[in-house]
């Protein structure tokens, strides 16, 4: 037997509520979108007006190369490159979605007009420890992916209205958030929506070479320097890895190319916590993701130590002090949890 949490019948008679005529909508996704973010906003954005709204996708900054194939994204917004008419669409707006993240801190200077909007606001998203910033909400932290719930949402108002387009985005997303259908979070529900996306008409062998067999040569010389970088924690089952601005500027980075990085570290026997340290010069930040197996919460671990969050396994944070500090930050921070890891 699978047990499945049912959707909130009030959340869903709610939305049907909002929907019923034809509305102004704005659909945005965390900063720095991935195939989670980017795939649930273009599958609902898509799926709105194929309903007679007039839906848009506004994404706080740029999104990876491997994502710019993706249906529908040539509509997407970019916040930071349009900021006049993004900050119209969100004045005018009816209705503003956010999918994917559960704080407005995920998406910086869009947060505070989000927060200022007349629209009501509405969360979808799977991400521990949601702000009560949404009038409605449709949290699920068990749930594979964000894009797991809007194909649940769709399947429930419209099983039908699911076109090739939405089906390779929710199908892209499913497949980001989930490791390629590895991770604990997918269950056969998981499996079953997938099934169906598929019948929908989306191309899994297609959309995993799109993401996963896209990269540059770069990107892969700077994995090897990712690896070659590569230190364990003594006596414990930990990694991390450091990337510098002059690593990264060596190989040419570009927005994207250390995605999936971080898991590699967890691919060594006996592993259980691994961190990468990516230096941004720019921001003046050092952006730090995490990823576990097991017990360990990096979503606890990045909350108390790097002003971050996430899920239970996979969590992000930040460090604005020097590439050393951090790391000895980290050693600190890693002392003070390793009774968990006996
Ligand atoms: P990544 O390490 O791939 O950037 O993020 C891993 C997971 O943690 C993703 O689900 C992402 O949305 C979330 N995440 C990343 N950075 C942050 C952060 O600074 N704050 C919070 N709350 N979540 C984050
Ligand atoms: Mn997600």
């Amino acid at each position: 037997m699978v047990s499945c949490k049912p959707m909130k019948k009030d959340f869903i008679s709610a939305l049907q509520k909002q929907l019923q005529t034809p509305q102004k909508i704005v659909v945005i996704p965390h900063k720095n979108p991935d195939g989670d973010a980017l795939g649930s906003t273009l599958a609902w954005m898509l799926f709105l007006q194929k309903n007679k709204h007039d839906a848009v996708v506004i994404s706080p900054n740029d999104y990876p190369d491997f994502l710019k194939w993706m249906p529908a994204q040539d509509q997407i917004l970019i916040f930071s490159q349009n900021e006049s008419s993004v900050e119209n669409k969100i004045q005018e707006a009816d209705l503003i979605f956010t999918l994917d993240f559960n704080s407005l801190s995920r998406i910086d200077q869009l947060g505070s007009l989000v927060a200022d909007s007349k629209a009501i606001k509405v969360m979808i998203d799977h991400h521990q420890e949601p702000d009560s910033y949404a009038q409605l909400m449709y949290s699920d932290t068990e749930m594979s992916s964000t894009c797991e719930m809007i194909y649940k949402l769709i399947h429930t108002l419209d099983a039908s209205s699911i076109t090739p387009e939405i089906a390779s985005c929710l199908y892209t997303g499913i497949m980001t958030d989930t490791g390629s259908f590895r991770f604990p979070s997918t269950t056969a529900a998981t499996h079953k929506a997938i099934a169906h996306l598929i019948e929908c008409g989306a191309d899994g062998t297609a959309i995993h070479q799109n993401i996963y067999d896209s990269s540059s040569f770069n990107r892969l010389k700077l994995l090897g320097i990712a690896l070659s970088n590569l230190n364990q924690i003594p006596g414990l089952p930990i990694v991390y890895i450091q990337l510098t601005q002059k690593e990264l500027n060596s190989c040419d980075y570009k927005k994207g190319d250390t995605e999936g990085f971080v898991n590699y570290g967890l691919s060594l026997d006996g592993v259980v916590f691994s961190c990468i340290m990516i230096e941004n010069e720019n921001e003046g930040k050092i952006k730090m993701s995490f990823r576990s197996k097991g017990d360990f919460s990096v979503n606890d671990f990045a909350r108390t130590y790097f002003e971050g969050g996430g899920h239970h396994n996979a969590a992000g944070g930040m460090s604005t002090t020097s590439m050393e500090e951090t790391v000895q930050r980290f050693k600190k921070a890693v002392e003070e949890v390793k009774n968990q890891f006996h």
